[in-house]
């Protein structure tokens, strides 16, 4: 079985009824356990809902950069983050490919985050964009995972040093994706978990639609093919890291 470490199960692909066929259709092709991430303050309680109904979704919930300004406290409350559900703080993180003029307020609020993560002791899931040089300088004294990592092998090292984990998407799929595939040939196999970000970013061969647990598969074959792993042996060692990444979800 396999866990699609980093998807939105809040999204509009996932409306009414919908939501039960995604599942549906990610069991039928292996897909056992989901971890949605939040990204809109306002889907941390929908997303746990969620959690609380299906025995094998988690949720990791945080407040992506585009929502600068808002003060996390206000979401990340005692409740929420001791909620048995709830196994890490994500996404959180900087993206000034989106928006460049606003640094301090991004900076402000990955912070504020990071800090909630040291005092729970959470592991955090982390969003970079064009912002390699402050997420290494701001990032330490927590552990956690580079969702959707697709920098450099530079930044790579850095946070193999601070024993994080990267986390592959459907980019890696992507015909044009050589250099990611070469980081992650290089990163070790204990340092890494699988993710489609659904409704973002549909692997190869599904390119153009919207994107689903289900296709974490795609990602994993490829990620079998890059470290020369069959695919049974890269199930167990996934299943493993995505354990250690989020100790919770044992509890
Ligand atoms: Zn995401």
């Amino acid at each position: 079985m396999f866990t699609d470490t980093h998807c939105h199960l809040t999204d509009d692909y996932c409306s009414g009824d919908e939501l039960d066929n995604v599942i549906a259709r990610a069991h039928d092709a292996g897909v056992m356990r989901l971890i949605c991430a939040t990204a809109d303050p306002n889907d941390i309680l929908p997303s746990i809902k969620i959690a609380e109904s299906h025995d094998n979704i988690f949720v990791t919930t945080g407040i992506h950069p585009e929502y600068a300004g808002i003060n996390p406290h206000e979401y990340l409350t005692e409740s929420v983050l001791t909620n048995p559900r709830v196994v890490g703080i994500g996404e959180i993180g900087l993206d000034y490919h989106e928006r460049d003029d606003n640094r301090d307020a991004q900076i402000k609020l990955f912070e504020e985050q990071l800090e909630i993560a040291r005092k729970y002791d959470m592991p955090v899931a982390i969003h970079t964009r064009d912002a390699e040089q402050d997420t290494a300088a701001i990032l330490t004294g927590v552990r956690g995972v580079m969702h959707c990592f697709t920098s450099n092998w530079e930044l790579a090292k850095t946070m193999l040093d601070r024993g994080f984990f990267f986390s592959a998407s459907g980019i890696l799929t992507f015909k044009n994706a050589n250099e990611i595939r070469e980081t992650f040939a290089k990163i070790p196999n204990d340092k890494i978990v699988i993710e489609t970000d659904s409704p973002y970013c549909a692997p190869v061969p599904h390119r153009g639609k919207t994107c689903e647990p289900f296709m974490v598969c795609e990602t994993a074959r490829v990620l079998a093919q890059i470290k020369n792993l069959q695919i049974d042996e890269l199930e167990t060692i996934l299943e493993q890291n995505t354990l250690n990444l989020y100790p919770k979800i044992k509890q």
